[in-house]
């Protein structure tokens, strides 16, 4: 349920309200618009709850959240959240940038690669240095060494760091380098590391399953947001489908209909959406005309020689032509890079 209060209602109102929903044994969380505060009381239904919250002073109504996700709807918070860390803004009117490789390879690699991004005027830096590999014989990144790479290379730039964690053991290392939590789309339904990333104060990158649905993708964004974490972004990174002309199927229509859906800011990986370095500009393109609030894309100077996604991999050349293009699109959507 969601329980409005009316405008300008006093603090001691509002501490009776959030005193109550506890009392009822449910979780509140404040939420302070621009016009309104609304309280979300969350948990299982209790019966009289609504007519009780109802008296109370300073209440104006109490509405149930129809949707099975409760925090992350926009029955909850109608302004979209901009996520925000280090120079990278996403959501809200702002178009986040993050590109960089598949892996981190080496020290010149990323330092390379990382000067790169800078120059074309991104904000953040993605690289992986645990990798989730289909196959065990493929590289499985370079681990915590990748990791202080990632770091020197946030220092000589400024970039934001956005790297995978794979378990939720791994999220205080990960943490201790990293800016943004990514969790993979294999991933995408490992309870425990979302509630583990859910306690961390980084924000989380969560991607999309290859066969989730959205109302699966928006709860597995919820039990991050019920942990305590609010600053989540979601990736749609393409599903499966019959279709083999790409690797997966890029799912752009999921843009508008989340932010129909969600406040949280909707990040396209055109790279591992397409699985074809020829098909990454265009579909990116696509993704800033719908609207999305934020690009994760693979870039290597040299994609034939890659440890891993190299035929995805745009070059430098090709990356600069993206954000030159998207720039165009982002302006005559009313986005700014
Ligand atoms: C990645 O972005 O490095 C990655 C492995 O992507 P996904 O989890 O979407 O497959
Ligand atoms: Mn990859």
């Amino acid at each position: 349920m969601i329980v409005v209060m009316k405008p300008g209602a006093p603090q001691a109102q509002l501490d009776q309200v959030i005193d109550h929903i506890e009392q009822l044994g449910l979780r509140s969380h404040v939420i302070v618009g621009t016009e309104i505060t609304v309280v979300a009381a969350l948990g299982e239904k209790r019966d009289g709850a609504k007519q009780a919250l109802e008296t109370l002073d300073g209440v104006d109504k109490v509405v149930p959240i129809l949707a099975p996700y409760k925090m992350a709807s926009t029955e909850v918070k109608k302004e979209p959240t901009c996520v925000e860390v280090l120079g990278l803004k996403v959501g809200a009117g702002h178009l986040g940038i993050i590109a960089g490789p598949c892996s981190v390879e080496s020290r010149e690699q990323i330092l390379e690669i990382a000067h790169l991004v800078k120059g074309a005027g991104a904000a953040g830096l993605r690289g992986g240095a645990f990798k989730p590999r289909t196959s065990p014989y493929s590289f499985q990144g370079m681990k915590e060494k990748g990791l202080e790479l990632l770091a020197d290379a946030r220092h000589a730039t400024g970039l934001a760091i956005v790297t995978e964690v794979m378990a939720k053991e791994q999220v205080e290392l990960v943490a201790n380098y990293a800016d943004v939590l990514q969790v993979g789309a294999r991933n995408m339904q490992n309870y425990p590391l979302l509630e583990a990333v859910g306690e961390s104060s980084l924000p989380v990158l969560l991607k999309r399953g290859p066969s989730a649905t959205m109302d699966e993708f928006l709860l597995a964004a919820e039990y991050i947001l019920k942990t305590g974490n609010t600053r989540v972004m979601l990736c749609e990174r393409g599903i499966r489908t019959f279709e083999d002309h790409t690797r997966f199927t890029l799912a752009l229509a999921s843009v508008p209909y989340l932010h129909q859906k969600t406040h949280l800011p909707v990040v396209v990986d055109p790279s591992h959406g397409t699985g074809k370095a020829n098909l990454v500009v265009p579909m990116a393109r696509a993704a800033v005309a719908a609207g999305a609030d934020g690009l994760i894309v693979e870039m290597h100077p040299n994609p034939d020689k890659a440890l891993s996604d190299g035929f995805q991999a745009l070059t430098p050349a090709a990356f600069r032509q993206m954000m030159s293009e998207c720039r165009r699109i982002a302006a005559a959507v009313g986005l700014e890079i």
